[in-house]
């Protein structure tokens, strides 16, 4: 039995201030019937880990560097992210993938980095919309799933997020039934490279999630939880989010 999963995703958005939601979401959610991950910019990692004490909320980055240290200006390493606090990793997200040149080859490098840390890598797939439009999903998914995960994955340290480009910030969301392809799809793929713990491992959607879709898309084959992005700002927001899991 796979635990539901609620994964938030700040990006580049907030500061210390914005430390108040998650306080609220806390107050308002104490014992969550899901596990909570919240992964808020490199600043502020420490911060919320400081806030959150001993609450069931996990903190996660949203990116390390494939190398464990040295001369990598700008850049973080896996140890550094759980040296802050952070238990997670957010890797291969479609936003580093185009905005870094991030490959399959350089998020599989991460995860293994992310793994001798310790970390739980959350790895990213999806197609986008010129790919869904031209049949390449499936194709273009199952590459980057072989490519991005190295050897060694299981269900204790990697979860697994499909997102669609064309879906993520836009309100835009696959129907369910092309969730529920792309979510079997993987998990048959899994199953297959790593048997039993490919079955353990979590599968979420991201993509536009919101309190008012978030029922039905749980409710989906292969759906273990979300990764929220805009929804995960407000206390409000994921927290209706927490409760529909
Ligand atoms: P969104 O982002 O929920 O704002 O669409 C999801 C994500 O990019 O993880």
């Amino acid at each position: 039995m796979r635990r539901k999963l609620a994964a938030g995703n700040w990006k580049m958005n907030g500061t210390r201030a914005s430390l108040a939601e998650v306080e609220a979401l806390i107050a308002a959610h104490p014992e969550p019937a899901c596990d909570v991950l919240l992964c808020p910019p490199a600043t502020l990692i420490a911060w919320m880990a400081d806030r959150i004490g001993a609450a069931p909320v996990a903190v996660g980055g949203q990116d390390c560097h494939a190398r464990a240290s040295g001369a990598h200006t700008g850049d973080i390493a896996a140890g550094q992210l759980a040296d802050a606090g952070a238990s997670h990793v957010i890797l291969g997200h479609s936003e580093r993938r185009a905005d870094h040149g991030e490959t399959d080859a350089m998020v599989c490098a991460k995860t293994v980095a992310a793994h001798d840390a310790g970390l739980v890598a959350v790895v990213c797939l999806g197609e986008t919309e010129a790919e869904r439009d031209a049949g390449t999903t499936l194709a273009v998914i199952g590459a980057q799933l072989a490519g991005s995960l190295p050897e060694g994955c299981t269900g204790h340290n990697t979860v697994i997020a499909y997102e669609p480009v064309w879906a993520i910030g836009t309100g835009r969301t696959p129907t369910l039934g092309q969730i529920a392809e792309v979510h079997d799809f993987l998990r048959a793929e899994l199953v297959n490279r790593f048997g039993a713990e490919g079955g353990a491992m979590r599968l979420l959607y991201g993509g536009s999630v919101k309190p008012s879709n978030a029922t039905e898309i749980f409710a989906t084959s292969n759906v273990d939880g979300a990764l929220v992005g805009g929804a995960s700002l407000t206390a409000a927001d994921f927290g209706a989010i927490i409760a529909a899991l």
